[in-house]
């Protein structure tokens, strides 16, 4: 039994059952047990692989989109470049690296990285050792300036309720006690303000989840964007609108059942992107089509690209680019299942490979 899970028993046994938002949150980022602040997750040797960890390419045509944009906007000499999430900080050596060329930028960028993992946190200042970088711990602690970011499979890591409909109300999925071990159980029926909407296309036994963190981090950042200038690129995992359980542990590449395993498998939910469009309308900000990933980077030039990088390679080498290259767009792969996000001020063009 992992230490989380005696902590975890404790807690339930004096307290009573609690959230899967509470057991995401204690599994994901408890101090000493948390998923995220005790391990390394990333790549072949972690749990699972992040498209920055695929291939260069990815955080390169992310930078040029988010570049262009800051050209657009008429290049402010003062602007916030961050990221959420930052993971191992591939995606933001590989953006910095490819915007080198972009007359103005670096001097103009003041980077900033939201992270809660004090250890992803040093993992992240060794691969961007080399830029002067400020780590926040929110999205509210970024400056009031305009603001250019970044984030990738972040929203998919906040974690979920989930509800069962049970005639006009909603029955809450808990985790308590199961003859002595951690197991599901079902809260009374209650009214949910914040799924209201949900009532006109889910009937009785529907199972809808709710990411209590995504809306005051989305707005925090509209907020920014429209009163400022500026452009997010969110790219996740979802559809317009979730139904259905999607919560998923995965440990070392394989999916494992989420309660047996708490701070040792990543924990991860689809996105709802309406609410991340509904919130951003909200804020003032305009929200582009919600793109599949394939198609954001096949406008933005992925396969020239993987021209390019392939002209000096061969063997083995070329075999894993052109398996990276499909591994990122492919709809079969990750370039349907994955979708991508821009926002911008009111009235601005989303980044390029977006459409309004
Ligand atoms: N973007 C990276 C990593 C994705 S994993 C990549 O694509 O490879 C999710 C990241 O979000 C991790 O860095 C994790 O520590 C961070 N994270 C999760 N919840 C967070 C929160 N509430 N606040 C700040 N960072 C968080």
């Amino acid at each position: 039994m992992s230490p989380l899970t005696d902590q975890l028993l404790a807690r339930i046994s004096s307290d009573g059952p609690i959230s899967l938002a509470d057991f995401m949150a204690e599994c994901l980022l408890h101090p000493e047990h948390g998923y995220y602040t005790t391990r390394s997750p990333f790549g072949t040797q972690g749990d699972f692989t992040t498209a920055p960890e695929i291939s260069q390419m990815f955080g390169e045509l992310l930078g040029l989109s988010l570049a262009q944009s800051w050209l657009n906007q008429g290049a402010p000499d003062t602007f916030t470049l961050a990221e959420l999430g930052p993971g191992r900080g591939t995606l933001m050596a590989d953006l910095l690296r490819a915007t080198r060329g972009v007359p103005g930028f670096h001097t103009a960028l003041q980077l900033y990285l939201v992270e809660a993992s004090p250890n992803l946190q040093e993992q992240q200042a060794k691969a961007l050792a080399r830029y002067d970088a400020t780590w926040v711990d929110t999205a509210d602690a970024l400056p009031q300036q305009p603001l250019f970011l970044v984030a990738n499979e972040f929203f998919d890591a906040l974690p979920i309720r989930q509800f069962v409909r049970d005639g006009d109300g909603w029955r809450e999925k808990r985790i308590g006690l199961v003859d002595g071990g951690l197991g599901f159980g079902l809260g009374p029926a209650a009214p949910q303000p914040a799924l209201e909407h949900r009532l006109r296309d889910t009937t009785d036994g529907d199972l809808v989840e709710l990411s209590p963190g995504a809306a005051p981090i989305l707005s925090s950042l509209a907020q920014r964007i429209a009163s400022h200038g500026g452009a997010a690129l969110i790219v996740d995992y979802g559809d317009w609108r979730s139904l259905g359980d999607t919560l998923q542990a995965l440990k070392s590449h394989t999916p494992v059942e989420p309660l047996e395993t708490p701070g040792e498998a990543d924990l991860t939910a689809h996105v709802d992107f309406e609410v991340l469009c509904s919130v951003a309308a909200g804020a003032g900000c305009a929200h582009s089509k919600v793109t599949p990933q394939g198609v954001f980077l096949e406008r933005l030039g992925i396969t020239d690209r993987a021209r390019n990088l392939a002209a000096g390679l061969e063997g083995e080498a070329l075999e894993s680019l052109i398996a990276a290259h499909r591994r990122l767009t492919h709809p079969s792969e990750m370039g349907n299942l994955f979708k991508v996000l821009g926002l911008t001020p009111a009235d601005i063009a989303p980044p390029p490979g977006l459409n309004a």
